[in-house]
């Protein structure tokens, strides 16, 4: 089958990056502004049990992603889905149909981190993520270069942009698929 479905008449989106780099704030404002239904990975995995047990060390669930796309399955055939989750290179390709990398500085990664209270090694794990580019390079390798839109969210002004633009590729795509 082809990567992507041309039968979507409404596009699935997937907001990914670092934690802290914004994409629960991103994603909720795309939500809202143009009508797609938001999923929020994270709490999918510990609302479900789609792990495979808590790592006191990093102060995280093991992530089990069979049980993720197993589960996200069906919520994503119809199209029109805001997908929400710091890793990206498990998802199947064919689902998405935009693929947005957010960025951050790195001391706006370590202060918003650690304003969220995480343990010091946590803070320095994502700092370290954002530095070594860990996930857009995980989005380059799972997904065509076309999908893939980077983006910078280190001030409010960056994060108003970024919503414009996603919700304008919504637009768009939604009025040529229909
Ligand atoms: P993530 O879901 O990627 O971990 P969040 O959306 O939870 O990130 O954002 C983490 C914190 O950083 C929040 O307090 C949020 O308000 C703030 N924040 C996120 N993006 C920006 C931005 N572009 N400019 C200023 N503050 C931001
Ligand atoms: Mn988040």
């Amino acid at each position: 089958p082809p990567p992507t479905s041309p039968a979507r008449s409404s596009p699935n989106i997937l907001i990914t990056g670092t934690p802290g780099t914004g994409k629960t704030t991103a994603a909720g404002m795309v939500a809202d502004a143009v009508g797609l239904e938001l999923v929020t990975v994270g709490d999918l995995i510990k609302q479900r049990n789609l792990h495979d047990g808590y790592d006191e060390e990093f102060d995280t669930y093991w992530l089990n992603e069979d049980k993720v796309v197993d589960e996200m399955e069906e919520m994503m055939a119809g199209g029109g889905m805001c997908i929400d989750f710091h890793t990206c290179g498990f998802f199947p390709e064919r689902w998405f149909d935009l693929v947005v990398v957010l960025r951050a500085d790195t001391k706006n990664v370590y202060d918003r981190l650690e304003r969220r209270g995480y343990k010091q090694n946590k803070i320095d794990e994502n700092v370290e993520c954002e530095i070594m580019q860990v996930v857009a390079d995980d989005a380059r390798e799972s997904y065509k270069a076309e999908i893939i839109m980077e983006l910078s969210s280190n001030t409010l002004d960056e994060m108003e942009d970024n919503v414009e633009k996603i919700a304008a590729f919504v637009s768009e795509f939604r009025r040529s698929h229909q």
